[in-house]
């Protein structure tokens, strides 16, 4: 299974109302994007202070922390680590104090060009405190822009992190009288912005905004290659030129929750539909149509309708073991998976199954999973999978291992079939999706599909 790197949400109220709870709401809905740990940057008495923790946000802001703090603007982060170690010091949000001013940063992506900016800042002397690559901004920022961070217009935080910070990176910044979202160029990562009667409140995804019962309308896209700022004398824009665009296709796929709008389309309605094109490319006789919990469930949805046979639940998902892979280290994954997703027996037993799951990465959870259906007493399995073959890993913010570690890598669906156990596999084509999404196709990043040599 896969990690997305980040969830950020951001808020300014008017009326100095306090923020922090709709921050913890908002970041429990994006827990999903992160469970290492969680954070929030607030104002305080005209300075910037943090609040961050290893854990889950429930935990992490369950001990009164909320009451304490009361801040009418702040930015909130949840954290997986594909870059840095999971530690605190590597969680965001990330605060910086420079010349007795405040900034703090909050950010979901993986910028390209970080190593050769940071060899570049160390050559000029720049200190790193952590590992993680945001903390690049904050330097570039220093080094590029006047020594009063009062005077940083919009424009000047903008036009010098399009320049020298390469995507991908949807961003909140977080000063004492403003929040700046921005959004890479080439818009990998979604992010919006929703505008209530008192104030502000920014997400990576747009669910993030339904537990305040949102006027839907008043829910905007932060477009590739745009910046906003937010603050008491309202929306200000500034945006360049974004001819090429490369959303990440994988949030629909797996990382987006089903009830958002990803890249203009719902993510559990696009789900059904590549659920639905996989049956249609690999049509099969069965007895049941099993998903995957929860990430292959719209999609099995998807296959059941278009081939008429029945959706069961055959697996369970225990929610109270916590996701397996919220340790990179591939022993507790293993054991995790026979832990996560028992298979229901009598649903099961003596029935040929068609197993729907979202994708397949290394291959270690199917495998499992497989061998427990038929330790349980299923007939025949056959796996289909509503998204191509894994072949290449993914440098803009998704945790997909290097290439050697995928199953699919330079395998025939044959071979990976007998690897993992089941009776026939069936991915969905890359030529099918071009068909669903039409002349969006070429606004897609699908390079994790392909085998292609990797420029980078
Ligand atoms: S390589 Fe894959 S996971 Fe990475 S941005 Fe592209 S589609 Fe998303």
């Amino acid at each position: 299974m896969l990690m997305e790197e980040c969830g950020i949400f951001g808020v300014f109220l008017e009326n100095k109302s306090n923020t922090i709870p709709y921050i913890v709401e908002g970041l429990i809905s994006l827990q999903h994007r992160g469970q290492e740990s969680a954070g929030i940057a607030y104002e305080k008495n005209n300075e910037i202070k943090v609040y961050k923790k290893m854990g889950m946000v429930a935990d992490i802001f369950s001990n009164g922390i909320v009451k304490k703090i009361n801040s009418h603007i702040a930015i909130g982060h949840v954290r997986y680590s594909t870059r840095g170690k999971s530690e605190i010091q590597n969680s965001q949000p990330f605060h910086v104090r420079f010349r007795n001013e405040h900034f703090a940063i909050a950010h979901n992506g993986q910028i390209e060009n970080s190593e050769k900016l940071r060899n570049e800042l160390e050559e000029k002397g720049t200190i790193f405190l952590t590992e993680s690559d945001t903390e690049l901004i904050l330097h570039i920022l220093i080094k590029n822009l006047s020594k009063n961070i009062l005077e940083w217009t919009l424009k000047d935080i903008a036009r010098t992190i399009f320049k020298y910070v390469s995507p991908s990176y949807s961003l909140l910044l977080l000063f004492k009288d403003r929040i700046i979202a921005i959004r890479d160029k080439y818009g990998y990562r979604p992010l919006y912005y929703y505008e209530s009667e008192n104030g502000y409140f920014i997400s990576s995804e747009d669910s993030g905004f339904n537990f305040l019962n949102p006027d839907y309308k008043n829910i905007k896209e932060i477009l590739p290659g745009e910046a906003i700022e937010f603050s008491a004398y309202g929306i200000k824009k500034y945006k360049i030129e974004s001819n090429k665009k490369r959303f990440c296709f994988f949030e629909h796929i797996y990382f987006a929750r089903p009830d958002s709008n990803i890249f203009g389309r719902n993510v559990h309605l696009m789900r059904e539909e590549l659920g639905k094109l996989c049956a249609m490319e690999n049509p099969i006789d069965a007895d049941i149509v099993v998903p995957v919990l929860d990430s292959g469930f719209s999609a099995a949805i998807g296959y059941s309708k278009e081939s008429k046979i029945p959706i069961e639940m055959g697996l369970m998902r225990n929610r109270y073991v916590g996701r397996t892979f919220i340790n990179p280290n591939q022993k507790d994954r293993e054991i995790g998976v026979r832990r996560k997703l028992p298979p229901i027996s009598p649903v099961i037993k003596g029935k040929r199954v068609i197993l729907v799951d979202d994708s397949i990465v290394r291959g270690t959870t199917m495998k499992k999973i497989i061998t427990m259906l038929k330790d349980a007493g299923a007939k025949e399995i056959y796996v289909r999978i509503a998204s191509p073959k894994v072949v290449n890993t993914c440098h803009w913010g998704v945790d997909i291992p290097e290439k050697k570690e995928l199953i699919a890598f330079g395998k025939k669906v044959k071979e990976i079939k007998e690897e993992i156990g089941a009776n026939t596999l069936g991915y969905t084509s890359l030529e099918g999706i071009r068909k669903i999404l039409k002349e969006d196709y070429n606004n897609y990043c699908f390079h994790c599909f392909m085998e292609v040599h990797d420029e980078l």
